[in-house]
C-alpha cells in the first residue's frame, strides 16, 4: 500500500446500515459517534436495491444527504459499492446472476454474496453502479478509499463457469495431451478428447468433485473469476480517484479463496475478525499475521470485528468486559492500523438483528459496551498516529500457502482429520505463548533474514519452494519441516522416491509409511538421551529411515516402537528438523526452545502470566503491545531499558506488573 493513502490516526467505527432508519435517529448516532470518538464508518454495503430501485434508475439523494450529516460531522468513511447484494429486480430479470450450487441446484434470490461471479449481467450492472457512485462521491472530504463489495467466496457451478473454466484450462495447459496428464485421467479411465468433455467439479459429477487434481484447478478458477469480479469495479472506482486505496474485505473463514493472489490485486489487505469464544487466543493472533503478509508486512485493516455477541454461532456469548479493548490491541498489535466493527447500530429485524452493536435495540447510551467504547476511542484519540504503518520485525517464519492448504484438505487419505490451519498452529502457537515475533511466510519472501522458518505440512512442491528452503538451510538457516511434507506437484502428482521428495537431503531421512491415528488416540515419544520423560502424540506417525540424519526421540508404541519420531540433519551450514508426528505442546516447547536458545533469537520481551506481547517497528521506534489475557495479575520482565507507558504517561523500567485484562502501549526510550 502506498503509505501516503494512510490515514493519520487509528481508525476506529466500522459498518453503519442508516438507510434502515429516520434522521432524528441518524442524528442520535452522530452524537454516539463523536461521544465515543468513532471516527470512521463504512456504508452503504448491501444497499444496491435502495440506490437503484429498478434498472438503471437511481435514488443516490438519501446517500447524498446522509454523507453530508457524515461530512459536517468530520467522519471519515469508506464507501463500499453495494454489489454484494443484487436487487430483486436483477435476479427476475437476469436470472443468470444466480449461482448454481454444489449439488448442482439453481439458487433464487436471496442471502448475500449470492451472485456467479462469471455473470456477465452482473458485471455489467456492478460496474455501472461502482461507476455513477465514483462519479458523485469521488471528491467528498470524508471519503478515504473504496470497500469493493463484502466477503467475497460463493463458488458457482453454472453453465457459465463451466464454459469458462474449459476455456481457463486451455489457456493454462493449451493442450488436451497437456490437461490429461496433469489430472491424471488415465486413473478410473477419464481421459479427454476434447475440453467441451470437461464438467465443472458438482455432486452431480463425483468422478469430478472426489478428484482432487480438478477440485484443486476449480478452486484456482474460482479465485481468478473472482478477482476479475472485483477488477471489473476496482478499476472503475482507481480511476475516479488514483490516491484512494481500493480493497475488499476478507471474510474471517480465509480458506475459499486464495487470499494471497486476491490481496496480490489490492492496495492493502482488509479482513473481517470473529474468533469462537472457544478459540485460544493464538488463534486470532496467527489469522492477524497472516493477513500481514498478505502485502509483504506492511499494516493491514481490520475492517469487521463484534462489538458484542454475534448471533451465527450457536451459543453467543457475551465479550466480558474489557475483550472488546484486548480484541481491539491485539490487531492494532500485529499490524492493523484499524479497529473497526460490524455494527453501529442493532437492525431491528432481519437475519442479524441479535448481532452485537455499539448502540443495541434500546438506543441508550448508558450502555457496557458504550462505556467501553468510549474508553478505547478516548485512548486511539490519543496514541494518534505513533505506530501507524509499523511493521514487525521477525527472525522466525512460517511458511504458508493456501493451495498448499487446499490440496492437503482435499486428499482422500491417510486421515480425514486434515486440518491445515490447526497444524500451522500447533507450531506458531509455541512462538506466541513465548512473545516472539513471527512472519508468515507467502509466495516469494526472501528468506535470507530469518533464522528459523517452520514450515509445516508442506506438502505441495511448488516450482521453486525446494530450492529455497535448500539454499535458507545451506546458507546456516534452520528448517523445521513435518509430517506431510514433500508429497505432490502443484497438480496434486505424488513425487516418485519417497517423501519429502526434493526434500530428503536435507532433512537426511526418508518415509516408508504413514499411520493414521484415531481421534482418541495416541503413541508416545521420548527423547533418546533421556526416557523418563515421555510425550504424547497423535494424527499421524511417519515411519521414517534416517540417512544422514540423527534421531533426537523414537516412538514408543506400536509396531514401530523405537523406530526416529523427530530427528536433526546438518545441511550446509545449517540444519533441518524433521518431526515425524504431532508431538503435544509440551515436547514441542522443548524442542523449539531449545532450538532458539541456541540460534540465540530473542523474545520480544520476557513475561509470566498470560500475557500477549508485541512490538510495531515505526522510523526506528520501538513500540511494545503487552495484553493482559488473563484473570490475574501477569509481570513484564522489561530489564534495563526504559519505555513510556503511552496510555498512562507513566515511565517504566525493570519488572513491572501488568493488572489482569490490562493493556499497555510502550514505546522505547525515555521522554524528554
Ligand atoms: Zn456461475
Amino acid at each position: 500500500m502506498d503509505r501516503k493513502l494512510s490515514r493519520p490516526f487509528i481508525l476506529f467505527g466500522g459498518d453503519y446500515n442508516p438507510d434502515q432508519w429516520d434522521d432524528e435517529t441518524i442524528d442520535q448516532d452522530i452524537e454516539v459517534f463523536k461521544k465515543t470518538k468513532i471516527n470512521t464508518v463504512t456504508l452503504p454495503v448491501f444497499s444496491w436495491a435502495k440506490l437503484e430501485p429498478s434498472e438503471g434508475i437511481y435514488n443516490f439523494e438519501w446517500l447524498d444527504h446522509i454523507l453530508d450529516k457524515l461530512d459536517e460531522a468530520g467522519l471519515s468513511y469508506f464507501l463500499a459499492t453495494p454489489t454484494s447484494a443484487q436487487p430483486a429486480w436483477l435476479s427476475r430479470k437476469y436470472p443468470e446472476v444466480l449461482p448454481v450450487d454444489i449439488a448442482g441446484r439453481k439458487r433464487t434470490h436471496g442471502m448475500r454474496v449470492f451472485f456467479c461471479v462469471n455473470s456477465d449481467k452482473f458485471r455489467e450492472r456492478a460496474a455501472i453502479i461502482a461507476g455513477k457512485m465514483a462519479e458523485r462521491y469521488k471528491d467528498r472530504p470524508g471519503l478515504i478509499g473504496w470497500h469493493v463489495a463484502n466477503e467475497y467466496g460463493t463458488y458457482c457451478y453454472c453453465e457459465n463457469c463451466q464454459k469458462k473454466f474449459r476455456s481457463w484450462l486451455k489457456e493454462r495447459y493449451k493442450t488436451l495431451d497437456e490437461l490429461n496428464l496433469r489430472w491424471h485421467t488415465c486413473f478410473w479411465g477419464k481421459t479427454l478428447y476434447d475440453f467441451e468433455e470437461v464438467v465443472v467439479p458438482t455432486e452431480l459429477n463425483d468422478d469430478y468433485r472426489f478428484n482432487p487434481a480438478v477440485q484443486l484447478d476449480y478452486m484456482r478458477f474460482i479465485t481468478d473469476s473472482t478477482i476479475e469480479c472485483y477488477e471489473n469495479e476496482a478499476k472503475i472506482l482507481k480511476a475516479a480517484t488514483p490516491t484512494l486505496p481500493v480493497f475488499t474485505n476478507i471474510s474471517g473463514y480465509i480458506k475459499k479463496l486464495d487470499q494471497s493472489k486476491m490481496v496480490s490485486h489490492m492496495d492493502t489487505a482488509g479482513w473481517d475478525n470473529y474468533p469462537w469464544p472457544t478459540d485460544e487466543r493464538s488463534f486470532p493472533a496467527m489469522k492477524h499475521d497472516i493477513m500481514r503478509a498478505l502485502k509483504g508486512g506492511e499494516s493491514y485493516y481490520v475492517m469487521e470485528q463484534s462489538p458484542n455477541q454475534q448471533n451465527w454461532q450457536p451459543y453467543n456469548k457475551l465479550k466480558k468486559p474489557g475483550e472488546v479493548r484486548r480484541l481491539a490491541y491485539q490487531g492494532l498489535a500485529h499490524g492493523s492500523d484499524s479497529s473497526l466493527y460490524f455494527q453501529m447500530r442493532q437492525s431491528v429485524a432481519g437475519q442479524e438483528k441479535f448481532h452485537g452493536a455499539v448502540i443495541s435495540h434500546s438506543g441508550r447510551t448508558d450502555t457496557r459496551i458504550i462505556r467501553e467504547f468510549t474508553e478505547l476511542g478516548g485512548e486511539l484519540e490519543k496514541l494518534g498516529d505513533q505506530f501507524i504503518c509499523g511493521k514487525a520485525d521477525s527472525r522466525i517464519g512460517i511458511v504458508f500457502d493456501w493451495n498448499n492448504w487446499w490440496a492437503l484438505e482435499l486428499c482422500s487419505g491417510p486421515s480425514k482429520d486434515m486440518d491445515y490451519l490447526r497444524e500451522v498452529h500447533r507450531y506458531y502457537k509455541h512462538f506466541y505463548y513465548n512473545n516472539y515475533s513471527v512472519d508468515f511466510l507467502i509466495q516469494d519472501v526472501d528468506y535470507s533474514k530469518y533464522k528459523v522458518i517452520v514450515a509445516p505440512m508442506l506438502y505441495m512442491m511448488k516450482e521453486g519452494i525446494a530450492e529455497k528452503l535448500r539454499e535458507f538451510t545451506r546458507n546456516g538457516g534452520i528448517l523445521i519441516g513435518t509430517y506431510m511434507t514433500g508429497y505432490a506437484d502443484e497438480n496434486d502428482r505424488c513425487i516418485y522416491g519417497a517423501y519429502p521428495g526434493p526434500l530428503k537431503d536435507v532433512f537426511g531421512i526418508w518415509v516408508e509409511e504413514t499411520d493414521a491415528l484415531y481421534q482418541d488416540e495416541y503413541n508416545q515419544i521420548h527423547e533418546i538421551d533421556d526416557d523418563s520423560c515421555s510425550y504424547k502424540c497423535s494424527f499421524l506417525c511417519d515411519l521414517i529411515h534416517t540417512e544422514s540424519a540423527n534421531t533426537l526421540a523414537v516412538y514408543e508404541r506400536d509396531f514401530y516402537a523405537g523406530l526416529p519420531a523427530v530427528t536433526v540433519n546438518s545441511f550446509g551450514n545449517g540444519k533441518a528438523y524433521y518431526i515425524a508426528t504431532a508431538p503435544d505442546y509440551e515436547y514441542l516447547d522443548k524442542l523449539i526452545n531449545r532450538i532458539l536458545v541456541d540460534e540465540k533469537v530473542e523474545p520480544v520481551m520476557k513475561s509470566s502470566g498470560e500475557i500477549e506481547i508485541v512490538k510495531r517497528i515505526k522510523d526506528g521506534d520501538e513500540y511494545i503491545f503487552a495484553i493482559n489475557h488473563g484473570n490475574e495479575r501477569g509481570i513484564i520482565y522489561i530489564g534495563d531499558n526504559h519505555y513510556k507507558n503511552l496510555l498512562t504517561e507513566d515511565q517504566v523500567t525493570g519488572t513491572i506488573d501488568i493488572s489482569a485484562g490490562d493493556v499497555m502501549v510502550m514505546k522505547k526510550g525515555i521522554d524528554k
